[in-house]
């Protein structure tokens, strides 16, 4: 069959997305039990979903039989409040990768490129290679993104720049006065993407005031999402905030209903579970110290992190971290490993609850003395 030649170049070239490993393929791959294991691989929330968004959603399974409201109304209305924004500055998507999609389709094409920092979300480069754009890797300083290289590394043809911040899967963060200094030197013609889907887990001393940004940059968008700190990844919500016009221009090449009804009335609901939204901060404190603290003791360094995750280093050959990842597996534990983002040496943990994060150290510290 030679349809598929006629793809282009990029397309074919593209390596697949690898997600965290599911539990129900260790279940067929291991035949481990259900019950005995641990998924902390995919920086999903261990409390699960707000009881009030659970609920909403299931009023809305008596609905499904209508498309959703196309516009998000209610969902940007709330928003609008939230962030004293208007709902003109507002996109929704199917998760906020959607949005990430959106920006890098309507402003890159062959010829132009965009720019992210080597060891940034996996999803930027995919997005870039899809359009046949090109993407400019900036090397990391510290593991985190070196700013002022990836300002020079912009030429006249980057119409996009990705930071996450905090970003996956190092977890470092860019401090405000530096992506305010980078905002002020940036050229008006490239977007600045700020990816903040972990802004929930961070203290409030480390919080920007991204969103009070917006006034003064007409080319940056803050994109957030309810899949982390509001426990709803299977729903796929997210959103970005930006200047009108560029919000407009998303919204042209964006599917019509691409958020469901149930993630519309889960995501609004769960804005109203403050309550909520604070026990999940206090239990990711109280997680990563504990693995910080297990980590330490078991004389393994890993990044100071910003998000529900910490990323720590296998040392030796990386064949190391691939056995440690296996017997993990093995003892119904699933991490990330790192070896697509260049990092084969480390595994990515998503913190759970104190009782996950316990079993974890202890499968880890058996695997490293199956290692031994
Ligand atoms: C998890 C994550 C997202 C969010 O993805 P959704 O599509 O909203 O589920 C975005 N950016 C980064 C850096 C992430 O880690």
């Amino acid at each position: 069959m030679n349809l598929c030649d006629f793809a282009p170049e990029y397309i074919r070239a593209i390596q697949p997305y690898q997600p965290g490993k599911p539990i129900s393929e260790l279940v067929r791959d291991l035949g481990l039990d259900e019950s005995n294991i641990i998924k902390l691989a995919s920086n999903e929330n261990p409390l699960g979903t707000s009881p009030l968004a659970l609920e909403a959603m299931a009023h809305t399974l008596n609905e499904v039989a209508r498309y959703p409201d196309g516009s998000g109304f209610e969902l940007k209305a709330a928003l609008a409040k939230r962030y004293a924004v208007s709902t003109e500055q507002i996109i929704l998507g199917n998760g906020s990768n959607d949005v990430l999609d959106l920006a890098a389709r309507v402003l890159l094409k062959p010829g132009a490129s965009a720019v992210y920092s080597q060891y940034a979300f996996a999803i930027y480069p995919l997005l870039v290679q899809a359009i046949g754009a090109h993407g400019i890797s900036v090397p990391a300083k510290d593991y985190g993104h070196d700013l002022t290289a990836m300002l020079d590394a912009i030429t006249p043809e980057t119409r996009i720049i990705f930071i996450a911040s905090p970003n996956n899967p190092t977890g470092t963060l860019s401090n405000a006065n530096d992506l305010l200094h980078f905002l002020e030197h940036i050229s008006r013609d490239v977007l600045v993407v700020l990816d903040e889907a972990y802004n929930e887990y961070l203290p409030e001393t480390n919080q920007s005031n991204s969103v009070a940004w917006l006034k003064q940059f007409p080319n940056l968008i803050i994109t957030r999402t309810f899949s982390k700190a509001y426990g709803l990844a299977g729903v796929r919500v997210g959103y970005g905030l930006a200047h009108p016009e560029v919000a407009n221009l998303m919204n042209r090449v964006r599917q019509p209903f691409n958020v469901c009804s149930i993630g519309l009335a889960g995501a609004l609901a769960a804005m109203q579970d403050s309550e909520f939204i604070k026990r999940v901060y206090a239990l990711n404190r109280a997680g990563m110290l504990q693995l910080k603290e297990g980590l330490r003791q078991l004389g393994i360094k890993y990044i100071p992190s910003y998000g529900n995750f910490i990323c720590f280093r296998i040392a030796g050959d990386p064949s190391n971290a691939a056995k440690i990842n296996q017997s993990l597996l093995q003892q119904g534990i699933i991490v990330r490993p790192l070896g697509a983002y260049e990092l084969p040496q480390h595994l990515r943990v998503t913190i759970g609850l104190e009782s996950e994060n316990k079993k974890f150290l202890e499968s880890l510290a058996n695997a490293i003395g199956e290692l031994a």
